[in-house]
């Protein structure tokens, strides 16, 4: 493999996927292999442009991501959970490594996406920003510090058009407070839905979902204890901080053994507050 990387990215019609693009237009280390949207979808057969400049890059969008699995050697995958799952299974078979940044995928979807990960590398990420993922270190830290003593609720702030709710962030923000408080992930956030109405059960973890406008995505982990709270929040101003993330991971995905891999493996923030 040499050093450009070659990057396929589906959903090429799509905010980030467009995005996407951008990002991988401008940077002299990577190459756009191709693009491709959903059969049907009034984009195919179009030219793919530079959402920034306008530019004709001489690609056609595609409904055939076989063809573009073949041509890449990383594939870029902002979709949705079904797109995204047979992506991971077209990953399987060409052995193309797969970067996947869809949000809502179900447990069913996720261990799909793990088991063809078993024959192809693929890394999954609710949110590649560097600041979200050192955030995940600090709830995780927290937590742990602030103890049940504080009630801890994650909040996220959305545009109109996001389909899923809570996001993928604020999932993997409340997985990193009950890692944080000594619980099961899963089975917190399993009570966690359960357990919304009523008096608050001492060191229950909570959320809120806020859907509006044009908000990039804003998300905060509130830590309320007696007389004091502690806020941390973050805000995207801009999507290319995901896209410019996902790039990143892609060239560092380019050429690794089969295996699940997270943003914490590409940033190195594993043992942060851990
Ligand atoms: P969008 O609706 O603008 O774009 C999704 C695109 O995928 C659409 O153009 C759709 O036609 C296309 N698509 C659907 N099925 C397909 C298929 N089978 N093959 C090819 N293309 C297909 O949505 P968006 O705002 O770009 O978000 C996409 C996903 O990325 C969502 O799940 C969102 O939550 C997630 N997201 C993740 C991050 C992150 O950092 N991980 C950041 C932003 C958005």
């Amino acid at each position: 493999m040499s050093d450009i990387v070659a990057i396929g990215v589906t959903g090429a019609a799509g905010r980030m996927g467009r995005s996407v693009i951008q990002a991988v237009l401008a940077d002299p280390r990577a190459r756009l292999a191709g693009g491709c949207e959903a059969p049907g979808h009034p984009a195919v057969g179009t030219p793919i442009r530079d959402p920034g400049s306008g530019q004709t890059t001489g690609l056609d969008i595609n409904a055939t991501p076989e063809s573009l699995f073949a041509a890449s050697d990383v594939v870029i995958d902002f979709t949705a959970p079904a797109a995204s799952t047979r992506h991971a299974a077209l990953a399987a078979e060409t052995g193309t490594a797969l970067v996947i940044g869809t949000t809502g995928l179900g447990p069913a979807e996720q261990a799909a996406i793990a088991a063809a990960a078993a024959r192809a590398p693929i890394l999954v990420a609710a949110n590649f920003s560097l600041g979200i993922n050192l955030l995940l270190a600090l709830t995780r830290l927290a937590a742990a510090r602030l103890g049940p003593d504080y009630d801890l609720e994650v909040l996220d702030f959305h545009h109109r058009h996001k389909k899923d709710a809570p996001s993928g962030t604020a999932l993997a923000l409340l997985r990193a407070a009950a890692e944080g408080r000594g619980l099961a992930p899963e089975a917190a956030l399993a009570a966690l839905a359960a357990d919304r109405d009523g008096v608050r059960k001492p060191g229950a973890l909570g959320f809120a979902v806020l859907r509006g406008g044009d908000v990039v995505g804003e998300h905060s982990v509130i830590l309320a204890g007696e007389g004091e709270r502690l806020e941390l929040t973050h805000r995207a101003s801009d999507r290319t901080v995901f896209a410019r993330g996902a790039l990143a991971a892609a060239r560092w995905l380019a050429g690794r053994p089969p295996g699940l891999y997270s943003m914490a493996d590409v940033l190195g923030l594993e043992t942060l507050g851990g």
